[in-house]
């Protein structure tokens, strides 16, 4: 998903509210996309890229939003006039990152966007379920990255114990019955057999019934030593089996 420079233009518009009046007002926010008809299913949706990620995935090309900080941040009150302005021309807005959910501002700006007339949406690793469970009760639609079984994580992410708590997500919000997208990127020199299938079967057992496979794009990516990597899968025999294996699946250009 890229941020889009019109971000600039579309808040350029909106008066500039005095900052610090309430705990919104602490998220730190890397980009805005102000309009978009694919990050929320079925809506027209505002997405806010939130600053910071704890993970290192190999393939991530949001690098700029890894860093808790950011030189250029957007303050949420210019996000709050932009909402403001947008009541009826808007049906949601979508907290994306970087790793929204570490982010302890993020509750009271999803309670604000919601009082607002938006639905929520939220793009998520889940690092954090303990975090997870307090947003549930503002989250519409949600998109989850499992990334790999629990036990191949470090891999992909650099962090050990990431995949306990991104399945520990998926298993909170399976439970919860929100809408729920999943989301895993292909490394690009996973083969059906020995990587993707585990996984994917092992998603349909535990009911994901919408899941997107992406291959990964190694240009410009946080692990240089990817570019031009192989790829040793075949996109007919991943459609194949997804399509077997859910209701809903999708093979998607990251
Ligand atoms: S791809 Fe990985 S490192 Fe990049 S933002 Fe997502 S979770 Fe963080």
């Amino acid at each position: 998903m890229a941020v889009t420079g019109s971000a600039t233009a579309a808040l350029a518009d909106e008066p500039c509210p005095r900052a610090g009046k309430g705990p919104a007002d602490a998220l730190r926010i890397g980009g805005l996309t102000p309009l978009t008809s694919i990050d929320y299913p079925g809506e027209l949706a505002a997405v806010v890229f939130c600053q910071g990620c704890p993970w290192r995935c190999r393939y991530c090309q949001n690098t700029h939003l890894l860093p808790v900080r950011t030189p250029d941040p957007i303050p949420w009150p210019r996000v709050r006039a932009f909402l403001a302005q947008r009541r009826g021309l808007l049906d949601a807005l979508v907290f994306s990152g970087g790793e929204p959910t570490l982010q302890p501002a993020l509750r009271a700006a999803m309670s604000e966007a919601a009082a607002m007339g938006f639905k929520i949406g939220l793009h998520t690793a889940g690092p954090s379920p303990q975090r997870l469970r307090r947003l549930l009760p503002w989250l519409g639609w949600v998109g989850l990255d499992i990334k790999a079984p629990p036990g191949d994580y470090r891999s992909v992410t650099g962090v050990p114990g990431s995949g306990e708590r991104a399945w520990e997500s998926l298993d909170l919000l399976l439970g919860a019955g929100v809408a729920l997208e999943v989301r895993t990127t292909l490394m690009p020199a996973w083969t059906l057999e020995a990587e993707i299938a585990p996984l994917m079967e092992r998603l349909a057992a535990r009911g994901v019934g919408r899941y997107v496979l992406q291959p990964a794009r190694t240009d410009a990516c946080l692990d240089t030593g990817l570019a031009g990597s192989p790829v040793a899968y075949s996109l007919g025999e991943l459609r194949a089996l997804g399509a077997r294996l859910f209701p809903a699946f999708e093979v998607r250009a990251a």
